[in-house]
Formats: structure tokens, sequence, C-alpha cells
């Protein structure tokens, strides 16, 4: 139930901006990894380009062995939780968290199981007919990773979803995403510019600069052994 991401060679321009510029990764199969580095350094760019909601400009991307521009959207097995949650404020909780499964055509008794189960997970089953308006952001947020959950993706992104709680929430969250990943056992990507929060929750972390992957390595690897001289500086101070 998770996938590998192969990202092969990859080059994205917008017009006359090069974005990003030959970038290569291979992701394993349930691997937690973190995308590190600073604002306007391509990481969205880059995630949604994976989710298949953005074209690359020159190289390839495959979720699974599968290239994801041939896949449609139902079809790649990623589920992508935004930092402004972009929850449909008219709809319920419960509606919010159905309506991608029912946009598929999925049979209502299994979309009603897989929303009562994550609700469960996530402790919102109190809230399902709520709408997000009356929910606090920490709540808004758990709504948002649950209407990820439903669709049992193999691979989760994650861009900055915790950029928008107060500190102590964000440390809980930290843990219950790192738990979340224990039990489902799905490969998740994670992008932040936070380096307490890669440090705390990466397999690997790849941190990002000025259109290219500066370094690859565990927490670990890039905090003793920084291959540059931007990776020493920005793991090295607080955010
Ligand atoms: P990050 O998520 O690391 O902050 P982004 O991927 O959002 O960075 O953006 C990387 C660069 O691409 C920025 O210079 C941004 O202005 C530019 N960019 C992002 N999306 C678009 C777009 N749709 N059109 C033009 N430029 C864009
Ligand atoms: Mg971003």
């Amino acid at each position: 139930m998770s996938a590998s991401i192969e990202i092969d060679n990859v080059t994205k321009r917008y017009g006359a901006l090069t974005v990003l510029e030959e970038i290569s990764l291979s992701i394993e199969a349930g691997e937690f990894v973190v995308f590190l580095g600073p604002s306007g350094c391509g990481k969205s760019t880059l995630l949604r380009m994976i989710a298949g909601l953005e074209d690359v400009t020159a190289g390839t991307i495959s979720v699974s062995g599968n290239r994801v521009d041939t896949l449609p959207p139902g079809k790649r097995g990623v589920a992508m939780v935004f930092q402004s949650y972009a929850l449909y404020p008219h709809m319920t909780v419960k509606q919010n968290m159905s309506f991608g499964l029912e946009n598929i055509g999925m049979a209502k008794d299994e979309i009603e199981r897989r929303v009562l189960a994550a609700a469960e997970t996530l402790e919102i089953g109190h809230l399902l007919d709520r709408k997000p308006a009356k929910l606090s952001g920490g709540q808004r947020q758990r709504v948002a990773i649950g209407r990820a959950i439903v669709k049992e993706p193999k691979a989760f992104l994650f861009d900055e979803p915790l950029s928008n709680l107060d500190a102590a929430l964000r440390g809980r969250t930290r843990l219950e995403l790192a738990q979340l990943h224990h039990r489902l056992g799905s490969t998740m990507i994670f992008v932040t510019h936070d380096q307490v929060e890669a440090m705390t929750l990466a397999d690997r972390i790849v941190i990002m600069n000025a259109r290219k992957i500066e370094q690859i390595g565990t927490p670990m690897d890039v905090y003793q052994r920084p291959a540059t001289k931007f990776v020493a500086g920005f793991i090295g101070s607080p955010a």
C-alpha cells in the first residue's frame, strides 16, 4: 500500500523563469521524505508535479513505475494536503471528506466506511456535521488530512500542512503525523521551510535551494556532514 516515486532529470520553467533544473531523486516505498528549503526555491512546484497537478517542462516523474502524466487523476495513487487546507466552505466535514470519492463513483457504503474510519483515526467524529467556518485551525487541518486518508493513497504529499498552526499544536500534530506514517506505512513527502520539522520527521531530507537539490541524506548526515556551504548555514541556523 505504498508507492515508490522516481523523479528523473526534471526541469520546470514558467516562461523565462527556470524554477527547477534537472532534478533527480528516488524515493522508496514507505519512506518519509522531507523537502526542505527557503521560500521560493520550488518545493511546492515539485510537489504539484508529483501529484500530476502541474506539467513538467522536461524529464519524467513516475509513481510505482507509472508516469504521472499518463494517468488520470483518480489513478495516480497520491493524495495532497495543502497549506491552506482548501476545504469547501459550503460543505460539512463529512461532505468535504466524501466529495473526492463520490467524484470517482465509489459506492456509498464504502465511502461511509472510509469516512468514519478516518474520522475515528483523527478524532474528528464529533465534527462530521459542521462546516469549516465552525472549526479551529487544528480541526481544519485534521479534516484536510482526513480528506487525503479516505483516498487510501499509496503516497501522501503534504505542502507545509502545519505552518498555520500555533507552536504547541504544531508540535503535537507533528507527532501525530509520525504515528500516522507508522500505522499506514504509506510513502510520505512533506514540504517545509522549517528545519526542526524536517529533522524530527524525515527518514531522509532533500535540501533544496535555487533550482537545485543541494543535498539528500538522513537528518544525521546533513547535520553532521553538510555537503555545501548553503546546507551548513541553513541547517545550522534556526528558522
Ligand atoms: P516554494 O514552495 O519553495 O516556496 P514555489 O514552488 O511555490 O516555491 O515557487 C518557486 C518559484 O516559482 C517562485 O519563484 C514562484 O514565484 C514561481 N512560481 C510558482 N508557481 C508559479 C506559476 N504558476 N507561474 C509563475 N511562476 C510561478
Ligand atoms: Mg510552497
